[in-house]
């Protein structure tokens, strides 16, 4: 694959289909004009993946080299529910997160997001303690691996924790494997748990409030989507940039963002057969970038 010009400019792309194998990811993301990837390794609604084949690793990690993306990221399976009232469920979901996390380092993937997990009407604080406990139990089970988890922003969908920075900053209190944590900042889920990211105003006062909380250090990823739905809505529905509730304004206050300015910028947005919707969105992102330098 021929190296493209995916040194310059944000640091933004996309989440791919692996469909076909990694590799064919990285040529997708190569083709939209992507600089940062993010895959799912595994079928994201199974538990059970089929191993990682050492010279299929090593021929993603050549090709992800090759096209110059990095850092890579892997978003893990939605079966797993640390918080699970269902202890059968969170020792399943343990176990597929430890397979998520050596798959990743198998891959030389860095980042793997979770979600923080649903209570299922247990309670807040019931899910938080099983929460960092689940990502105790996990560490201990691959204690030599490279692999930073990160918690996402929730939209607040059902008993979902992790739409309030507070919960957030509640699990990395009471997790050991803290240093092994870091956060992925959802804008589409963030909006719809409430936080305003659209207006110049309420975009410092969320930052302020993350800052806060959890320390804006520890965003190592965002996932820039757009939202359907309106502010507070707690439904998690992803729009494409500028076509939704958080607008192009919304967009303007993440890109010349400087506490984000090297943090990774994924589209999880809706998708067309050609790919033009992802390069709309990308492109969408560095336009708005360019206009801190004015
Ligand atoms: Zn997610
Ligand atoms: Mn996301
Ligand atoms: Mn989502």
């Amino acid at each position: 694959m021929r190296r493209r010009l995916a040194g310059t400019g944000p640091l933004v792309g996309a989440h791919m289909s692996a469909a076909g194998g990694l590799v064919r990811a990285v040529e997708r993301a190569a083709a939209a004009g992507c600089r940062t990837l993010q895959v799912f390794t595994k079928n994201s609604n199974q538990w059970d993946g089929k191993p990682v084949v050492a010279g299929e690793a090593a021929a993603f990690r050549k090709a992800a080299a090759d096209a110059g993306l990095a850092p890579l990221v892997a978003h893990s399976a939605y079966l797993i529910n640390l918080a699970s009232p269902d202890p059968v469920v969170r020792t399943r979901s343990v176990g597929a997160l430890v397979d998520e996390i050596e798959r990743c380092d198998a891959n030389g993937i860095p980042y793997l997001v979770l979600h923080p997990g649903s209570h299922g009407g247990d309670g807040e604080g019931v899910g938080l303690d099983r929460i960092a406990r689940g990502l105790d139990e996990a560490a201990a089970k691959c204690p030599s691996s490279g692999t930073t988890v990160l918690l996402e922003t929730a939209a607040g969908q059902g008993a979902c924790l992790g739409h309030d920075f507070a919960h957030l900053a509640a699990i990395f209190e009471r997790a050991d494997s803290r240093p092994r944590l870091a956060l992925c900042f959802d804008t589409c889920h963030v909006h719809a748990a409430g936080y305003d990211v659209v207006t110049k105003d309420g975009w410092r006062k969320t930052l302020d409030e993350l800052d806060a909380s959890c320390g804006l250090g520890l965003v190592k990823v965002i996932h820039a989507n757009d939202s359907k739905k309106e502010r507070g809505c707690r439904v998690d529905r992803h729009e494409r940039i500028g076509h939704g509730a958080i607008g192009l304004k919304g967009f303007a206050n993440l890109m010349t963002e400087r506490a984000f300015e090297e943090v990774p910028k994924i589209l999880e947005t809706p998708k067309d057969e050609e790919g033009t919707w992802d390069r709309d969105g990308l492109a969408a992102l560095r336009k708005l970038a360019r206009r801190k330098a004015g």
